[in-house]
């Protein structure tokens, strides 16, 4: 059986801006080729047995040569595999893809074209400046400033002539000869020219200029590849129609320390703000298995009078064993159901289930005060939650009642490597860390090693609520600021106001 090759355009950066065949062709895939235009979180929803050949190109110093990289390509596809060749903005805009087409072609090897967003034009359109306006440009002209021979001209007086916008690719090591060379065809000295630097992207940099002077504006901004350079009057209207850096989170580096499992309602919406999120997962969540306690008392459930859940993972683990013992939702029967936390009651909603209480703040002590309003010696509550939660709960409750804990998880170290976030601390690429529980703090401390600790002090460190707050100072480090509502919605909104705050501060 033979494979198959899609090329697949995976847009100029920004993880949102990939088409939806792309994804779908991404998720598929037997193997994945891919470069460092193309983002990386893509790879995460490649199936787990997925192989990734990294095949990046870095300007003149290449990592595989093109031909290797056909080779590469047509040798997994004649092997049988689905391969998805993943290329930055469009296959078929610099990219080679019509060479590789043709290649596969040659070797009889089918595939298929996913076009993508090109950088040249998605990438103006996040800094601002629309690559047509019928006021300023009715054409624009997508060049390449890396000449395949450097002896090979453009026709920079055509080029000069035209009063569309003109965007160069892979231009900034010639950016003094461009320019050079349109104001000596004729191109006046004071067009507009902007240099857009890793576009679309939580980092993306921008400076703008005119012909005669964006060079030392480069120099001194410090601005390198991969970058676009466009050049003509639509340039002007980015100081209108700069959406994308007038995010509120833009620019704003934001460590999330959550599991893997658990952060992507939290990265999303950060990433939606603008911020560049770095994933750093400190925990890890593994469910206890075999779990003989948990097992007994899902068959008997009808026994227990209130059933408390603790967060969203205890919700999914429960209901997975419930299922798999052959029961559902039903088997609830007359069990008044607590939950602490919006997260936790949204995934009760999952099963079915709407929880009779949860508590205002959302913390077990303010849980324990609304059942001592209605529980009474003859109840008997069930508790599955982590095997590291405070003792509190269920001491308190056990005062009053019958309680039963089952431990039904642990919480352990994630993957986060200790190298990555030192070197981000060290570089000062980190503005925020977020805490959204003890753990999340107690593993990154660990990860660090106290050796380390001091670094954290230099971030602001931002923690979800009280209890995560008392063990971020318990390591004598300092909380900048925590939820008023302990949820990760909470978290949000203090990332959020405290920009705004700065700038108001700022301005006064
Ligand atoms: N096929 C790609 C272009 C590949 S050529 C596309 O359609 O976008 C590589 C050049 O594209 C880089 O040298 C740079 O000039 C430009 N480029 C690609 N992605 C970019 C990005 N996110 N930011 C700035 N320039 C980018």
């Amino acid at each position: 059986m033979k494979g198959k090759v899609y090329l697949i355009g995976a847009g100029p950066g920004d993880y949102n801006l990939l088409t939806l065949k792309g994804l779908d062709c991404i998720k598929k895939a037997d193997v994945i080729v891919y470069d460092r235009l193309a983002n990386n979180r893509f790879l995460d929803e490649a199936k787990d047995d997925c192989k990734f050949i990294y095949v990046g190109k870095q300007s003149s110093n290449h990592t595989k040569t093109q031909d290797e990289i056909n080779e590469i390509i047509a040798e997994q596809a004649l092997k049988g595999k689905k391969v998805v060749r993943l290329k930055g903005g469009d296959p078929y805009v610099f990219g080679r893809g019509g060479e590789e087409g043709e290649y596969l072609l040659e070797k009889g090897v089918k595939f298929e074209v996913v076009p993508g967003i090109t950088s040249a034009i998605g990438g103006l359109c996040y800094a601002g400046i629309p690559i047509t306006h019928r006021d300023y440009a009715s054409s624009f002209h997508v060049i390449t400033g890396h000449l395949k021979d450097s002896s090979e001209e453009l026709n920079w007086r055509a080029l000069a002539k035209l009063k569309g916008t003109l965007v160069f690719l892979m231009g900034m090591a010639n950016l003094n000869r461009i320019c050079e060379n349109l104001i000596k065809e004729g191109k006046k000295k004071d067009t507009p020219v902007a240099i857009i630097n890793w576009a679309t992207r939580p980092e993306q940099k921008v400076v703008t200029g005119t012909l005669e002077n964006i060079h030392q504006v480069v120099l001194k901004e410090g601005i390198k590849p991969p970058s676009l350079i466009v050049v003509g009057d639509v340039v002007r209207l980015r100081s209108k129609l700069n959406f994308f850096e007038n995010k509120i989170l833009f620019g704003k580096n934001i460590v999330v320390t959550r599991s893997r499992a658990q952060n992507s309602k939290l990265i999303e919406s950060l990433n939606t703000l603008g911020a560049n999120v770095i994933e750093f997962p400190t925990i890890k969540i593994e469910e206890i298995v075999p779990n003989l306690e948990l097992k007994q008392s899902i068959k008997k459930l009808q026994d227990y009078t209130y059933i408390v859940f603790t967060s969203e993972n205890g919700v999914n683990i429960f209901f997975n064993k419930l299922y798999e013992l052959g029961f559902d939702a039903r088997k609830i029967g007359k069990s008044k159901i607590a939950a602490i936390g919006n997260g936790t009651a949204k995934a009760l909603k999952n099963y079915g289930i709407r929880a009779d209480i949860i508590p205002e703040r959302f913390v077990a002590e303010s849980l324990v005060e609304e059942l001592k309003k209605v529980v009474n010696s003859e109840d008997k509550i069930l508790i599955p939650r982590a095997s590291e939660a405070r003792k509190y709960l269920v001491n308190e409750l056990s005062k009053i009642c019958s309680v039963t804990e089952i431990k039904i998880y642990n919480t352990v170290k994630g993957e986060g490597n200790k190298e990555d976030i030192i070197n981000f601390l060290d570089e000062g690429k980190v503005d925020y860390i977020t805490f959204t529980s003890s753990s999340t703090v107690k593993n990154l401390v660990e990860i660090l090693g106290k050796e380390n600790l001091l670094k954290l002090n230099k971030v602001k460190l931002v923690s979800i609520g009280p209890i995560t707050s008392n063990t971020i100072k318990s390591f004598g480090l300092k909380v900048y600021k925590e939820a008023y509502k302990y949820t990760i919605n909470g978290v949000i909104d203090i990332l959020k106001n405290d920009i705004v705050e700065g700038n108001i501060n700022e301005n006064n």
